[in-house]
C-alpha cells in the first residue's frame, strides 16, 4: 500500500543528510546546484512573477532555490524529507535575511492538508531520488491551485545522459560527488510528460540545461539529452 509517507527512499534521503553541512559552500559537494541556480530561477521567472505569490519548493534541500525565491518577494514554503539539510536552511535563511516556511515532511503529506493553495510549485532535481516520481508529480499537481504554475527538473535516460550525468559529472570532471545519481531512476521528458498530464497538469515549455567543460560554465538550450526542465500550467 502508498501511503503519504512511504514514498521515500531513506538511503536517497540519508546521502543528503551526511552532506548537510557543505550545502552552502560555493565550492563544495553542492557547487553545481549553486552554479545553475541563477539559470533555473531566470528560466521560472520568464514564465511566472514570483513577486507576492505562494510557492512550494518540493525537496528544498539546504534552500538554494526556495531562498532566492524569497528574495525575489515570493511567499515560499520548503519542505523536504531529509532533516539535516532542513536545519541548515533554517539557519541560512536569517544569514540571508529571507523568510522561508520549511517543513519536514513530504509532497503527498503537504498536498493531503494544502491541495488547491499554491500559486507555483516547483520540484527540481528531486525526482530521480525518490521511488515513484509519477505520485509526486501527482501531489504538485494536487498542490497548485487550479490555472497555478508547476515547474520540474530531472535527468533525462539514455546513453548520452548516462555517458554525460554519471561518468562526466561524477567520475571525470567530478562535478558531482560519486554516487549522487542512479541511471534506472533517470526520466525522460516523454515520461514526465505523460505523468503530469495524468495528473491535470499541460506541458508549456521544456528547456535543457548544458555543461561546458572547456568553459566551466553552464547553460540552457534546446537540448534535453541530459538535464532539463518542463514547465506547466494545472488546467
Ligand atoms: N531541490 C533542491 C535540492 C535537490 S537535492 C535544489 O535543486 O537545489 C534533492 C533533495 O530531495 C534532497 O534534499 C533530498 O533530501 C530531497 N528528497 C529526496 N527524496 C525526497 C522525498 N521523498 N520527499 C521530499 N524530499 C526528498
Amino acid at each position: 500500500m502508498t501511503t503519504a509517507r512511504n514514498n521515500v527512499d531513506l538511503a536517497e534521503v540519508a546521502k543528503f543528510d551526511a552532506l548537510a553541512s557543505r550545502w552552502w559552500d560555493p565550492h563544495g559537494e553542492f557547487r553545481a546546484l549553486h552554479e545553475i541556480n541563477p539559470l533555473r530561477l531566470d528560466w521560472i521567472r520568464q514564465h511566472v512573477s514570483l513577486a507576492g505569490r505562494k510557492v512550494v519548493d518540493i525537496g528544498c534541500g539546504g534552500g538554494i532555490l526556495a531562498e532566492a525565491m524569497a528574495a525575489a518577494n515570493a511567499i515560499v514554503t520548503g519542505i523536504d524529507m531529509a532533516e539535516g539539510p532542513l536545519a541548515v536552511a533554517r539557519l541560512h535563511k536569517h544569514e540571508s535575511g529571507v523568510d522561508v516556511d520549511y517543513r519536514h515532511m513530504t509532497a503527498e503529506e503537504l498536498a493531503a492538508t494544502e491541495a488547491d493553495t499554491f500559486d507555483v510549485v516547483t520540484c527540481l532535481e528531486m525526482l530521480e531520488h525518490v521511488p515513484d516520481p509519477s505520485q509526486v508529480i501527482q501531489s504538485c499537481a494536487e498542490l497548485v491551485k487550479p490555472g497555478g504554475h508547476v515547474v520540474f527538473s530531472t535527468i533525462n535516460r539514455n546513453p548520452k545522459s548516462f555517458a554525460f550525468a554519471i561518468v562526466g559529472a561524477e567520475y571525470i570532471l567530478k562535478l558531482l560527488p560519486a554516487g549522487t545519481h542512479e541511471y534506472e531512476k533517470f526520466i525522460r521528458p516523454s515520461e514526465l510528460e505523460s505523468w503530469a498530464r495524468h495528473a491535470g497538469l499541460t506541458l508549456k515549455d521544456s528547456i535543457g540545461m548544458h555543461y561546458n567543460p572547456i568553459t566551466k560554465n553552464y547553460s540552457l538550450g534546446q537540448n534535453l539529452d541530459v538535464n532539463y526542465l518542463m514547465y506547466f500550467q494545472r488546467v
